[in-house]
């Protein structure tokens, strides 16, 4: 007999070798035709597996990431069997689900097109519609072996013959289409309801340049119609969103070939970095870090000391001075490090908070290399604290403090995730256990909900993650709260305690916005370019009714608004005036603002909002009052 424990912690005993499917109809036959598998022991399986073992076991649906796994990953299969039907003699390399869908890495001399898309598509639901089940089979290694090279199946082969000798081979039928797999996989791929094949692409065999290039089609899949819907409103919205193309519509900034991930920003896209910037200071004086600026490029002695040598140089940039080596900096830590033992502390200047926008250099491949969000050179919003161990969890609660304040001005709802100690890791187990406690209790006492990343932390402490939700429901991990015990050993950093001993303070990095280039590139797209006034370029284009007779006195409240602080421009091109509203608009410029004979006359402006139909009339004044207000309160649109 086996004991499975459920997670509401409910126990059952089954014979062993008990079916998944056969587990969860004992609980509901409703719940076996729900779920899509299961987590049995931390490892996902298909409800056609065995459970052997005494197990914790939990039921997934779709909505689950394990869900979706197992979705994806069938509907790979799904894809590959509707292939060999339509395209006899392709060979199959892999298929495995992905985080938004799946892809088959495919050998053919047929070259496919996306009218080949549609026809695989329309085979894929052809054979939904035949009710067949995805059936398990073991089978030893040799016999699966010849069973593959019978059918000159190379990559398969290849895969087999690097299996230990002993081990069962297991593979999945879907009616007379056999594929080696280890699974999970659904039963029955009738609940693969909606299609999309989505593209096709190039991709080596193994991901290595020297073999052979072959053809990845990538696809998603859905439970219902309605779900790939909205999936494909949402690509074609991102689409518009691209902050690649609003940068430049709207003259922000560019990446030219002269500079592959270096970008170029415009003065209309410095605004935008400036604000952000100026709101990241006053915030962190207010919280009492201290500004440092350190340099870009340092000596080799310290990457070697920081272990950036070791474990980092295949992403750093090097360069010589006086027939020395240095290093640009891909990180700010190490400087960090140097200013805190610049001087001796006491324990009573503790916590000691060192805020950085520094600008930092990493190496990428130039394949992954994508608008602001994968640049080689950016400003990471960068603090080190430096603490005592009974000080981490106040410090940890008013550093989640300060990121909720800052993603609250951006309408971000957000997710806080703790990953713990992995298997090679620095430190003593009684620091960790500290440590993560620590983290727990500040999220808990915040009142938030986290998740657990079992053993994902970093080798030199726990951290906190927290990723954001935008506009269209996608996901950005940014701000990282990162405890450290290696970087204070490394550089033998101290204080003077209560008894006047030397100890190790603690340290943590953070950082909330991540990479400032890169928090742009996100806020581009949330916003669709149409920015809150305290972060728009221009807030607003004056316009003349008729330049011969309004634009003198126009200028002059050009001047008034300009001294109030208000970005604005005055278009004083010879155009019609709705001509000149209609591409104040298309620059997603917050106000239009027009001035006639009756508003020069009576000290008003006639006042059109980013957006709306309708324009209200104001006096000068009582719009400057407006406006500073929302740019003030940093209101949402
Ligand atoms: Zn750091």
């Amino acid at each position: 007999m086996v004991e499975v424990r459920f997670p509401n912690g409910d126990k059952k005993e089954f014979e062993q070798g008990v079916l998944l499917l056969d587990v969860a109809k004992s609980i509901s036959e409703g719940l076996a035709r729900n779920v899509l598998g299961a987590v049995v022991n931390e490892e996902i399986k298909g409800l056609q597996e065995p459970v052997m073992e005494d197990a914790d076991v939990r039921f997934v649906k779709f909505d689950d990431d394990e869900g979706k796994q197992i979705f994806w990953h069938s509907s790979s299969h799904l894809m590959a069997a509707a292939i060999e039907k339509l395209y006899p003699g392709v060979k199959f390399a892999i298929g495995p689900s992905t985080d938004s869908g799946f892809y088959y890495d495919i050998d053919s001399d047929h070259v496919f097109t996306p009218e080949d898309l549609e026809k695989i598509e329309a085979k894929m639901k052809d054979i939904v519609g035949q009710g067949l089940e995805l059936e398990r089979v073991e089978i030893p290694r040799n016999e699966a072996l010849d069973l593959f090279k019978d059918r000159e199946d190379i990559y398969k082969v290849e895969i087999i013959s690097e299996l230990p000798e002993d081990e069962l081979i297991t593979l999945y039928k879907l009616g007379d289409f056999v594929d080696l797999c280890r699974g999970p996989h659904l039963l029955d791929v009738k609940k693969i309801k909606a299609v999309k094949l989505l593209s096709i692409a190039g991709a080596y065999w193994r991901g290595d340049e020297k073999n052979k290039m072959l053809q990845r089609i990538y696809g998603v899949s859905f439970e219902k119609q309605k779900d790939l819907k909205k999936y494909v409103n949402m690509i074609e919205e991102a689409k518009k969103r691209d902050h690649r193309k609003l940068g430049k519509e709207l003259d922000l900034f560019s990446i030219k070939e002269e500079g592959p991930g270096f970008p170029f920003f415009y003065p209309k896209g410095m605004i935008i970095k400036n604000e952000l910037e100026d709101f990241w200071k006053g915030l962190h004086i207010r919280e009492g870090y201290g500004e440092i600026k350190t340099p870009l490029i340092l000596n080799e002695d310290l990457w070697h000391r920081s272990g950036h040598w070791d474990h980092y140089q295949e992403n750093m940039y090097f360069t010589q001075i006086d027939e020395e080596d240095y290093a640009i900096k891909p990180m700010n830590c190490p400087g960090s490090m140097l200013v805190y033992k610049s001087k001796p502390h006491s324990y009573r200047e503790l916590p000691i908070k060192l805020a950085e926008l520094g600008f930092v250099h990493r190496h990428e491949l130039s394949g992954a290399l994508h608008g602001l969000f994968r640049v080689r050179a950016f400003t990471q919003d960068d603090a080190h604290i430096f603490m005592l161990p009974s000080q981490i969890k106040d410090e940890v609660k008013d550093v989640m403090r300060l990121a909720d304040e800052i993603y609250s001005v951006f309408g971000f709802k957000y997710r806080v995730e703790i990953s713990t100690k992995p298997e090679d890791s620095m430190g003593s187990q009684e620091d960790w256990d500290r440590a993560t406690e620590a983290l727990e209790e500040a999220v808990e006492e915040l009142g938030l909900d986290y998740k657990i990343n079992e053993g994902d932390g970093a080798f030199y402490g726990p951290k906190i993650d927290i990723q954001l939700e935008d506009s269209m429901g996608r996901p950005w991990q940014c701000g990282t709260i990162q405890l450290d015990f290696q970087m204070p050993e490394r550089f033998e950093l101290t204080y003077i305690d209560e008894n006047n001993e030397k100890q190790r303070p603690v340290m943590l990095h953070r950082a909330l916005y991540g990479s400032i280039e890169r928090f742009m590139g996100i806020l581009i797209e949330h916003y669709a370019g149409n920015f809150p006034v305290w972060l728009a370029p221009v807030q607003a284009t004056l316009i003349p009714v008729n330049m011969d007779l309004h634009f003198d006195q126009v200028r002059e409240i050009e001047k008034r608004l300009v001294a109030e602080g208000i970005r604005v421009e005055l278009d004083s091109r010879e155009e019609k005036m709705g001509r000149k509203i209609r591409d104040s608009q298309i620059m997603k410029v917050p106000y239009q603002l027009v001035f006639g004979d009756k508003e020069l006359e009576e000290g008003t402006v006639s006042v059109r909002r980013h957006g709306e139909k309708k324009t209200s009339e104001m006096s000068i004044d009582e719009f400057i009052a407006q406006i500073k207000r929302e740019i003030k309160d940093k209101e949402q649109n």
